[in-house]
């Protein structure tokens, strides 16, 4: 270990070892976001996903698409029309001029294709990081661990990171993690929040990187 909030190189190996025997990783039917492997859906459901759980974001998404399909078709939309389709994500107004951006951009810039590209894509209005690296991860394949809430906590908990954003918690991961953890770390990373590294209450006396956790060994010597 170091002697500050991060773990040196063969403990950040060691904990990414531990957590792929641990965790499932990528699956032939990991698709996302929520089964939407079509670039332009995808990058409207990030623009969605702000501040809305996914199963909303996921309405959201089918009640929009059940009226256009293209950035074309919902610029024709008006906006009354886009907003009651996309009301189940909430913040539905601020949400109807963000489409419109985007997919003016996706028009005028980019020849309607989604960019494949992070640059590419944090380009797009209302396309940050998160949502870039989602895309490139899940619908490009690309070897991108995309960081959501559980991946910023759980790899600032364990000091694999020291941020305090999940963007800057990104860029250490790319840094930080072994290339041979790339491709699978976001989902090691996801499912270990979600069943051990949990928000409140972290099974710590059974997790298998408690050797390992910068956390943990500062909680002992409390
Ligand atoms: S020891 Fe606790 S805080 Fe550390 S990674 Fe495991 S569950 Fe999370």
């Amino acid at each position: 270990m170091t002697g500050g909030n991060l773990l040196n190189e063969d403990d950040v190996e060691a904990v990414f070892r531990h957590l792929s025997q641990a965790m499932p990783g990528r699956t032939a039917t990991a698709k996302g976001p929520k089964d939407q492997p079509d670039p332009f859906r995808s990058v409207v459901s990030c623009v969605l996903s702000a501040q809305s759980r996914d199963a909303n974001t996921q309405l959201a998404t089918d009640r929009l698409f059940a009226l256009a399909t293209t950035p074309d078709a919902i610029l024709a939309l008006d906006d009354a029309a886009i907003a009651a389709a996309i009301k189940p994500c909430g913040l539905y107004n601020m949400k109807t001029r963000s489409l419109r951006k985007l997919c003016t951009a996706l028009i005028e810039r980019h020849d309607r294709t989604v960019p494949r590209t992070r640059d590419g894509l944090m380009s797009l209005p209302g396309v940050g990081r998160k949502c870039a690296d989602i895309v490139m991860s899940f619908v490009f394949d690309e070897d991108v661990i995309a960081v959501d809430t559980h991946v910023h906590r759980v790899s600032n908990r364990i000091g694999l990171t020291d941020a305090t954003s999940a963007d800057r918690t990104a860029r250490q991961l790319e840094e930080r993690a072994p290339e041979w953890a790339l491709r699978d770390g976001h989902f090691w990373l996801i499912q270990f929040g979600k069943a051990v590294c949990v928000s409140r209450r972290p099974k710590c006396e059974t997790c298998p990187v408690n050797h390992l956790c910068l956390s943990f060994s500062a909680l002992a010597r409390v």
